[in-house]
C-alpha cells in the first residue's frame, strides 16, 4: 500500500531507526526480559548511547533540544517502528510516562524546573512517572480522588494513595495530581506537583503483579502511598487548579503515540504469526497456512493493521494542522478501535503458535500480559465509544 503519510524527512530517517530495531534490539530483548531490570539497565543504557551517537535519540523533541522536531505524523511512523521492539520506545527515550511528562512540563514547568528535573530527564539520565489514579475510585471519572496538597507557608503537603503508577520503580520524580481546591468546580480541583520519590513520605508500597508477573524498573505498575510528604511550592506545575485542563493535554498526542505502538507491536505479531502458518507442518505437504481458518485471520488481521494505521495518521494530521483538541473525536475512535485490533491480531498470533504461544520463549505472552491494559487505561474503551457516539447523535438531533 502507497504511504500517503510519507514526508522528504521521513524518507531520510525511517530506514536508521528500521535498522536499529532489527540489528540492535530484536536479537536481545527475549533473553532480557528474562533477566531483572536492574540487571538489564546497564546493557540498555549502552544501547541508549549507542542511539544518541546515532542521531536516533527523542526524535519528538524540537532540534534544540537534541531531538528531530518531527510532526505528528512523521513522529506516530517511528514510533511505529520502534514498537515492533518491546525495548524501542525506551531506547529511544520516547516512553510513556517519560514523553507526556516531557511534554507536558515543556509547556507548564517553571524554569527552575525545567533545569532540575527535565533536562535530565530528556537526556535519559533518569525516569519519571505519573500518579494520578487511585484504588478507591473510578479511575475513568479522575475527577473523583482523595490525595490532597495542602499549602503551607512555601511548602505543599500531600497525602494520598495512588496505583497504576507505571515505571515508579526507579523513577526520580512523580507528577501527583491532587486536590488542592476542594470547594472549586469538580473540573477546578486538581493540580500537578512535582514529588521526588526520595522525599520522605513518599512510599513504595509494592510493584502490583499484573497476571502473575510483579515486574520491576521501567516495566512495572506501582501502588504509592504520599503520608505528609512535603515539597517546595515552586514544585506546582502550571497553575492551580488547572491539573485536569493539562492531564487533557497531555492525553491527546499520548494516544497517537500509544496507537502507533501498538501497530508495531500488531506488525511483529502479524510476522511471527505468518512464518508459523507458513512452516508448522500438520502432515507432510500440508502446513497450517493452507487451512481456511489462519488464512482468515492473516487476511483479517492485515487489513484490520492497514486500517488503524490509516485512521491513527490521519488524526495524527489532523492533530499537526488544527490542534489536539480538534481532534478529540478522532482521538477517541482509535483509541477503541486500534486498542481492540492490537487483543485480536496478538489472540490470533498466540493461537497459531498453539502451546508455544503461551509460553514466554516468543515475546507473544509478553505482549499479551502487558497490552491487556490498552483497552483500560487512558480511557477505557466503554468511555471513548460513548464520546464517539455521542457525537454522532448529535447529528441527529440527541
Ligand atoms: C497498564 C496500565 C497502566 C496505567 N498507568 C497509569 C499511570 O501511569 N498513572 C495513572 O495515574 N494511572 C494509570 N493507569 C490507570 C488507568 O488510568 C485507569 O485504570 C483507568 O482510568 C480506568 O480506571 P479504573 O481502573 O479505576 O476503572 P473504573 O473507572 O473502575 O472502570 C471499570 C470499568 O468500567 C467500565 N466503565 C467505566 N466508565 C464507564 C462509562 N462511563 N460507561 C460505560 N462503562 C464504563 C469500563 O469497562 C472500565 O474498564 C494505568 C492502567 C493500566 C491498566
Amino acid at each position: 500500500m502507497k504511504n500517503i503519510f510519507e514526508t522528504e524527512r521521513l524518507r531520510r530517517i525511517y530506514p536508521a531507526y528500521v535498522d536499529f530495531v532489527t540489528k540492535e534490539l530484536f536479537p536481545t530483548e527475549l533473553h532480557l526480559l528474562q533477566d531483572k531490570w536492574e540487571n538489564n539497565e546497564p546493557i540498555l543504557r549502552a544501547k541508549r548511547e549507542t542511539a544518541k551517537e546515532a542521531g536516533l535519540w527523542a526524535p519528538y523533541l524540537s532540534e534544540e533540544e537534541g531531538g528531530l522536531g518531527l510532526s505528528m505524523v512523521e513522529f506516530g511512523q517511528l514510533s511505529e517502528v520502534m514498537g515492533t521492539s518491546v525495548l524501542g520506545h525506551y531506547v529511544f527515550n520516547c516512553q510513556a510516562p517519560d514523553i507526556g511528562n516531557i511534554e507536558l512540563m515543556h509547556m507548564f514547568a517553571s524554569e527552575e524546573l525545567k533545569e532540575q528535573y527535565l533536562k535530565p530527564l530528556m537526556n535519559g539520565d533518569i525516569r519519571s512517572c505519573f500518579g494520578m489514579t487511585e484504588p478507591e475510585f473510578a479511575g475513568s471519572n479522575p475527577v473523583n480522588m482523595a490525595t490532597s496538597a495542602v499549602f503551607d507557608g512555601d511548602e505543599i503537603v500531600l497525602n494520598g494513595h495512588k496505583w497504576f503508577t507505571t515505571a515508579c520503580d526507579g523513577a526520580s520524580f512523580c507528577i501527583v495530581m491532587a486536590v488542592t481546591d476542594h470547594d472549586a468546580s469538580p473540573y477546578a480541583r486538581a493540580s500537578m506537583i512535582l514529588v521526588p520519590t526520595d522525599n520522605e513520605g513518599f512510599e513504595l508500597v509494592r510493584n502490583i503483579p499484573i497476571m502473575g508477573e510483579a515486574g520491576g524498573g521501567y516495566f512495572s505498575h506501582a501502588e504509592i502511598r504520599l503520608n505528609d510528604v512535603r515539597v517546595p511550592k515552586s514544585n506546582l506545575i502550571g497553575n492551580r487548579g488547572e491539573g485536569f485542563k493539562m492531564a487533557q493535554m497531555r492525553l491527546g498526542p499520548g494516544r497517537i503515540h500509544h496507537c502507533m505502538r501498538w501497530i508495531g507491536i500488531c506488525e511483529r505479531a502479524f510476522d511471527m504469526m505468518c512464518e508459523r502458518a507458513a512452516n508448522r507442518e500438520l502432515r507432510e505437504g500440508r502446513v497450517l497456512g493452507h487451512q481456511q481458518t489462519i488464512q482468515n485471520w492473516i487476511a483479517e488481521s492485515r487489513a484490520e493493521i492497514d486500517a488503524s494505521r490509516l485512521m491513527v495518521l490521519s488524526t495524527a494530521k489532523k492533530i499537526d494542522e488544527e490542534g489536539a483538541k480538534a481532534a478529540r473525536i478522532e482521538i477517541s475512535t482509535i483509541k477503541f478501535y486500534v486498542a481492540n485490533v492490537l487483543m485480536k491480531v496478538l489472540d490470533r498470533a498466540i493461537q497459531t503458535h498453539g502451546a508455544l504461544g503461551i509460553t514466554d520463549d516468543t515475546l507473544l505472552s509478553f505482549w499479551y500480559r502487558h497490552e491487556r491494559g490498552a483497552r483500560i487505561y487512558d480511557g477505557p474503551d466503554e468511555v471513548h465509544k460513548a464520546s464517539l457516539a455521542k457525537a454522532i447523535l448529535k447529528n441527529y438531533g440527541l
